[in-house]
């Protein structure tokens, strides 16, 4: 099974990413938690990185798309993986569809899930509170909206001309939108 993962930012895919991942019995790979990682760990990645999660930017292509394709070629992920936060621009659409090309499978599905404004606001305000991550300040929440608006929103259209798409309301629990998300899932082939 080969699935992303997307919405914006505060749409719980880390936390849904888990759930999907081990039903499946694939690895979540996070570009978010590996990128956080490195910047914990001090490593030239982290370092190279740190300057634009702070800012709410995207790292550049060359370097995320590095990052997954190692990630990717690792034993682990060999029956197949969930992606939660790549891919984010057109140009890491392309690259990893050579990366899945290379291994002679097939993207299976895209999974959005769709949450309402004001609730992201509110519950990236609230991991905030809790969690302390260094982007979730308010002025930093803006500009990660604002970059997924322009940047990867227009990804939900590429993968619904494929016929990938499915769509999954985010709103309510956590376990409530887990079942929406098996349910969506039962009914796509897999590759
Ligand atoms: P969010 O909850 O804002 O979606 P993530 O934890 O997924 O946050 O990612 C945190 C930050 O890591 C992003 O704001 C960005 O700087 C960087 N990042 C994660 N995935 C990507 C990607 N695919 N391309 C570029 N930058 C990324």
């Amino acid at each position: 099974m080969r699935l992303i993962l997307m919405g914006p930012p505060g749409a719980g895919k880390g936390t849904q990413a888990r759930h999907v991942a081990d039903h499946f019995g694939i690895p979540a790979i996070s570009t978010g938690d590996i990128f956080r990682a490195n910047v914990s760990a001090g490593t030239e990645l982290g370092v190279e990185a740190q300057r634009y999660m702070d800012a709410g930017e995207y790292v550049p292509d060359e370097i995320t798309n590095r990052m997954v394709r190692n990630r990717i070629d690792e034993a682990d992920a060999e029956p197949g993986f969930l992606l939660d936060g790549y891919p984010r621009t057109l140009a890491q659409v392309e690259e990893l569809d050579g990366m899945i090309r290379h291994t002679g499978h097939a993207l299976d599905a895209a999974v959005v899930l769709t949450v309402d404004p004001e609730e992201l606001v509110q519950r990236l305000l609230q991991r905030a509170r809790t969690e302390g991550r260094a982007d979730d300040t308010e002025d930093v929440i803006r500009r990660r909206q604002q970059v997924y608006r322009e940047q990867t929103e227009p990804l939900i259209d590429v993968y619904r001309e494929r016929k990938v798409l499915v769509e999954v309301d985010g709103m309510g629990s956590v376990d409530a939108v887990t079942e929406r998300i098996f349910a969506a899932l039962d009914d796509v082939p897999q590759s």
